[in-house]
């Protein structure tokens, strides 16, 4: 697992890239600067890892594109120890773009190969979680909450209460919401009942599965 000048010249490119589509937070962009996102493919996608696009991840699942990663963790807000819960830990390349920020992250995921093998995978990075856990994520993880914001990184088709209730007053819910696109919606929890909705464009993602154990 070698991390090379050259992948740090092309993640030089993929910023450039991610800058000229928008991106603006400087310590999301720091991060994924600073993350080998090849470690997170399957070797013979290693060519192609920074360039900006998903690729598949084994268990009918992917990692997200980088602009995707980029888009969402730019409108969480994430501030370093903030508390960060996300749903859906796939490779783990999200995650570790959260832990490189300095949010204390905690994950979910629900397919036990994939949970397995980014369990492992992690820690050989250097990239300490806080929690990762195996289960549903539409539950969320009430005994950790409540979080400063919430990702959700599967395409959700509606959004899950049980997330609403573990997010601080001022906290950010960022979800993909709909079946065969989604939409990329915000919210903002002003108080105990209230929550102020955005909507940023469409996305497409793998669906969020509820648990069928
Ligand atoms: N953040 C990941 C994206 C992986 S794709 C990455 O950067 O690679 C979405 C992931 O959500 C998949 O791994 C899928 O198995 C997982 N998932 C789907 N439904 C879920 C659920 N109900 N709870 C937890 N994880 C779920």
């Amino acid at each position: 697992m070698k991390d090379t000048a050259k992948h740090q010249g092309l993640r030089n490119q993929l910023i450039s890239v991610l800058k000229e589509k928008g991106i603006t937070d400087v310590a999301v962009l720091d991060a994924i600067h600073k993350i080998p996102r090849h470690l997170f493919l399957n070797s013979s996608f290693e060519d192609y890892a920074y360039q900006d696009k998903a690729f598949p991840i084994g268990a009918g699942q992917t990692i997200s594109q980088p602009y995707t990663v980029a888009f969402q963790s730019q409108l969480l807000e994430v501030k370093k120890d903030h508390k960060v819960l996300e749903i859906g830990t796939g490779s783990g390349y999200q995650t570790a773009v959260l832990c490189g920020i300095g949010a204390k992250v905690y994950t979910i995921e629900r397919q036990n190969e994939l949970f397995k093998s980014t369990s492992l995978l992690l820690p050989k990075l250097g990239i300490r979680p806080k929690h990762i856990s195996f289960g549903d994520g539409y539950k969320g993880l009430p005994n950790y909450a409540p979080f400063d914001s919430i990702i959700v990184t599967a395409g959700a088709p509606f959004i899950p209460k049980p997330l609403m209730a573990q997010l601080k007053i001022g906290g950010r819910l960022v979800i993909p919401l709909g079946e065969d696109h989604q939409i990329m919606t915000l919210l903002i929890r002003k108080n105990e009942t209230q929550f102020e909705k955005h909507e940023f464009g469409e996305f497409r993602f793998v669906p969020l599965l509820e648990n069928k154990n």
